[in-house]
């Protein structure tokens, strides 16, 4: 049978919208010392804007955003959907994507008007042999400002970078606070370049970074932390992360995220707020006091 302060806990949680999925998620809770957190739409509020079209020598800016949109328009991501309201916002008809194409974490391909087009990181077009270097200076200078940069190459040629911003949420740095007098250690992780993670992790005090990490590399840093002997909390919304929340001790989806994470996750922060993690692990502590 549950503990009686153990159903207390997950009622004072509820109320203070922290669900806590089961005892175990609670009592664990406490023991935690390290939290793993996914950067965008975790510490960002997950509703990128593009902030700058850049466009390559010959290149006119509203073709480079029509090609761009009319590949993302088939996509799912966040950025996707920035760029494609973006292309709307300036009223650009979009075209009709062919052979699409959207390895995860990378980017996406696909055939425009006879045109081919890859949009995505600059790993991603370096992969598939698309020189990045002519506008890398300018990519950096982007990053450097919290950006992330999304590179389109059309017929195999770099045509523009595509700014995208993702302002930190509100309620963050409060909540990395807390975490840190709490003597939490907190690692953010990301499939986003290093330049732009350095720079968001430098703007909330992170002095721990993973980035460039691929979607199906991210459990694989838990467990690395876990094999070290930390207690791994990992918060994500679920868009890639959803193993890391399952390998994790205790997972922890935002509200504001997807079904599959709070399915993989023992603890759900409505809302969003990573400050229910610093309530959760009080009312852990408390049930497990009166427990002993
Ligand atoms: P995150 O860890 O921030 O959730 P992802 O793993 O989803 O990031 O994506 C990593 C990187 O891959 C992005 O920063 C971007 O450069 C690229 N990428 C992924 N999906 C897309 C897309 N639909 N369009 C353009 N770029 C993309
Ligand atoms: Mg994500």
């Amino acid at each position: 049978a549950t503990p009686m302060s153990i159903m207390v806990g997950v009622g004072r949680g509820a109320q203070a919208g922290v669900l806590i999925k089961n005892a175990e998620a609670l009592e664990r809770m406490e023991k935690v010392d390290t939290l793993v957190v996914d950067k965008t739409g975790t510490l960002t509020e997950g509703q990128p804007k593009v902030v700058a079209v850049e466009a390559a020598q010959g290149v006119g800016k509203d073709d480079l955003l029509r090609l761009a949109a009319s590949v993302e328009r088939s996509s799912e991501h966040p950025l996707a959907d920035a760029i494609v309201a973006a292309a709307r916002e300036r009223g650009l008809a979009l075209d009709e994507v062919q052979e699409f194409d959207a390895p995860a974490g990378k980017g996406v391909t696909g055939k425009v008007a006879e045109k081919a087009v890859l949009v995505g990181s600059a790993a991603f077009l370096e992969s598939r042999n698309v020189a990045v270097q002519g506008m890398a200076a300018l990519a950096d200078d982007l990053r450097n400002d919290g950006a992330t940069v999304v590179n389109v190459a059309i017929d195999g040629k770099l045509a523009g970078l595509l700014a995208i911003a993702d302002p930190v949420k509100a309620s963050t740095p409060a909540a990395l606070k807390a975490l840190a007098g709490d003597g939490i250690r907190v690692i953010m992780l990301t499939g986003d370049n290093r330049t732009t993670a350095n720079a968001i992790a430098r703007q909330l005090g992170i002095a721990d970074v993973e980035a460039d990490v691929l979607p199906e590399q991210k459990s694989a840093v838990v467990a690395r932390l876990q094999n070290e002997g930390r207690v791994v909390a990992m918060a994500g919304d679920g868009i890639n992360d959803a193993p890391a929340l399952a390998t994790a001790d205790v997972g922890i989806a935002m509200g504001t995220g997807t079904d599959v994470a709070m399915e993989s996750a023992g603890v759900t922060l409505l809302g969003g707020d990573l400050m229910g993690m610093v309530r959760a692990r009080r009312l852990s502590e408390a049930a497990m006091r009166n427990i002993r």
